[in-house]
């Protein structure tokens, strides 16, 4: 055995990590050791006497840094959803220094003299040397010298403010708590939540990284709604500062790389190409969604029987909703059970569509005993991949839910995938695990994820899996939501923990026309984000914002989605998306989600238009799209499934913005 376990390959099925053997103490010596060793290795590809070839470069920068890649790879699985202060602190010390690493590879001149040197008539190799030339010309290979040392230095900046800026927002989520004293304020709370946040005789109510608190849809006592609103939008104000000095850097960075602001920079390798694309299909969403969200009001306030303020939007969405519709969300919780959901919904889904089997792995283990690990055949009974599950939320991870490689497939390493799912579900102390349908559809989405990743079935690690634009890689997680309520799979999984009895159809039907109901709220809600984002990107460099907030207010109302009821989910301060990651992150790239889902609409409607779930349509999906990651032209991919050019209307349709 090594002394360290990243220095060696795992041995475990399928390469998963020895999560049992790895200590926190050997972090620091293997993101040395694995710095150092592709250093040297890209050293080796940039000295190399013989004639560049895409054998001795490309496929040799490939091959590169396999100890960095393993511990990178473990690390920011485990600081996501197990972190501890020791992980937090080797964060700090490493992030600023795999950017320098980076940077020295990518703005080595030798090297990316003999990559523009390289030649191939082979279609996948082609494709990856023009992945290879614009990731370094992007980085700043093409520079001179000064210019190279001015972008290291933006570079490094941009990865120290954003370091603190997470770190501001992580004090504010308790610094900016709600407390209380007296429990009467805390009314219409549900008693295990009271109970969860008591301490010392108070109540201490954590805020939730975003504008709307969902606590705001129960309390009934006004004035707390209130408090809790404002102690929402104005947490963590030293951020605005630090968002400012970042957009300018950024602004800055775009510019020495011939860009006239990020926003450019940033789309220039989507599939959206221009700022042009972007602000077209923004544009068209903004009028019909304020639309939407007025008349929205109207309904509230005639509820409320007062003018409302916007901490007063949920409290009253829920009222109408249970006026209107008769609906209650906790009337369908008793009939998603966690692991039915998993096993007789997205497993079983997958199964019709793709003939893909699963077997319970009991034998393997992750970092923390709640992570499951089942192994994937596919229809023939070959190996697929390795699907490892962390369903629950603990103090130790971080909110959201979201997909991670552990092995990237390719047939250069001969690695088949080992992929997993994070959410965020409540883990109850004794009983069933019972879910809400968001929860359920989040399931879905993310499983949507781990099958472009399972499926991916290509040569080189570079363009694996989900490895695809980022505009783009939401899409096959969307159109997986769909099946969460088609009837035969809602059918198969939704049955009552207790009795086994199926979902009544009346319940489910209340449900589908609940929620056409506060459309109007999240698409205002989302397209605020995007568009603040967008303003804080278009900045030209030089433009320096002095009053980030002033600047936060003016962007909006010039968007025209400036509303006092629906602000945007993310006010600059806490909009972590697009700046706790200094060098990319989201930044310029909130529309992403809604730039997907025109992908993901057209989708649904090819796959009803088909005959819906069935192994034809499943099958024509995973090689057309979802088997190819990034190693083609997505659109092209795109264009071989649907058999034609996106359109917007199907989407517009499914958010009530037809006009
Ligand atoms: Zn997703």
């Amino acid at each position: 055995m090594a002394e360290n376990p990243f220095f060696e390959p795992s041995t475990l099925p399928y390469g998963l990590p020895p999560f049992a053997l790895i200590r926190e103490e050997h972090y620091l010596p293997a993101f040395e050791r694995g710095m150092a060793d592709q250093l040297r290795e890209v050293r080796e590809i940039a000295d190399n006497p013989e004639p560049a070839t895409f054998g001795n470069t490309i496929e040799a920068l490939e091959r590169s840094g396999r100890i960095l890649k393993r511990t990178v790879t473990v690390f920011s699985s485990v600081s996501a959803s197990d972190t501890t202060d020791g992980i937090r602190e080797i964060e700090t010390q490493v992030s600023p220094r795999l950017t320098q690493h980076a940077d020295s590879i990518r703005l080595n001149r030798a090297l990316y003299a003999r990559i523009k040197q390289v030649a191939t008539d082979d279609p996948e190799e082609a494709w990856l040397l023009q992945k290879y030339r614009v990731d370094f010309v992007r980085a700043g290979a093409d520079l001179s010298e000064d210019d190279q040392e001015h972008l290291r230095a933006l570079n490094e900046e941009l990865t120290r403010l954003a370091t603190t800026f997470s770190q501001n927002l992580l004090t504010a989520s308790t610094a900016s708590a709600l407390v209380v004293e007296d429990v009467k304020l805390l009314d219409g709370l549900a008693e295990s939540t009271i109970k969860a946040i008591e301490k010392d005789g108070r109540y201490v109510l954590p805020l939730f990284n975003y504008t709307n608190q969902p606590a705001l849809a129960e309390l009934t006592d006004r004035e707390t709604r209130r408090r809790l609103y404002e102690l929402s939008v104005g947490r963590a104000p030293e951020n605005f500062e630090l968002a400012a000095r970042m957009a300018a850097l950024r602004a800055e960075r775009a510019a020495l790389l011939g860009f006239p602001d990020h926003a450019a920079y940033s789309v220039a390798d989507q599939t959206a190409k221009t700022t042009d694309a972007v602000e077209e299909m923004l544009g068209k969403l903004v009028g019909p969604a304020v639309a939407n969200a007025r008349r929205e009001a109207e309904a509230l306030s005639e509820q409320a029987g007062f003018p409302l303020e916007p901490w007063d939007w949920s409290f009253y969405a829920e009222r109408v909703r249970k006026a209107r519709y008769d609906f209650d969300a906790a009337d369908l919780r008793p009939y998603f059970e966690l692991d039915r959901v998993l096993r007789d919904g997205v497993f079983h889904a997958a199964g019709e569509l793709y003939g893909i089997t699963f077997a319970d792995r009991d034998d393997l283990a992750g970092y923390h005993p709640d992570v499951r690990v089942f192994e994937v055949s596919d229809a023939d009974g070959s190996p697929l991949g390795l699907f490892v599950f962390d369903p629950y939320a603990r103090p130790t991870k971080r909110g959201g839910a979201w997909m991670n490689n552990l092995v990237t497939q390719s047939h250069l390493f001969g690695e088949l995938p080992v992929v997993m799912n994070n959410l965020n579900i409540t883990k109850p102390s004794e009983g069933p695990t019972l879910l809400t349908f968001e929860e359920v559809n989040t399931a879905f989405h993310e499983f949507g994820h781990a099958l472009h990743g399972l499926f991916s079935d290509v040569r080189f690690p570079r363009v694996s899996g989900t490895d695809v634009p980022r505009d783009f890689v939401e899409y096959p997680s969307q159109v997986n939501e769909m099946w969460a309520t088609w009837p035969s799979i809602l059918a198969n999984f939704a049955r009552h923990h207790e009795t086994g009895e199926p979902v009544p159809a009346e319940l489910l039907e209340k449900m589908r026309a609940a929620e056409k109901f506060n459309q109007g709220f999240a698409t205002v809600e989302y397209l605020a984000a995007a568009l603040l984002d967008w303003a804080w990107h278009r900045l030209a460099a030089g433009e320096i914002v002095e009053d980030a907030e002033a600047f936060e207010n003016a962007a909006l109302e010039r968007a025209g989605i400036a509303y006092d009821l629906v602000r945007t989910r993310y006010r600059t301060n806490y909009f972590a998306h697009i700046f706790v990651s200094g060098v990319g992150g989201y930044s310029a790239g909130y529309y992403s989600y809604i730039w997907s889902e025109v992908l993901d609409a057209e989708s649904v409607d090819w796959f009803e238009e088909n005959g819906g779930l069935t192994r034809g349509n499943g099958d024509h999906f995973r090689s057309t799209l979802l088997s190819v990651g990034g190693s083609r032209d997505v659109m092209d991919a795109f264009r071989d499934f649907r058999g034609r050019d996106p359109r917007i209307e199907p989407l517009l349709k499914r958010r009530g913005l037809l006009t």
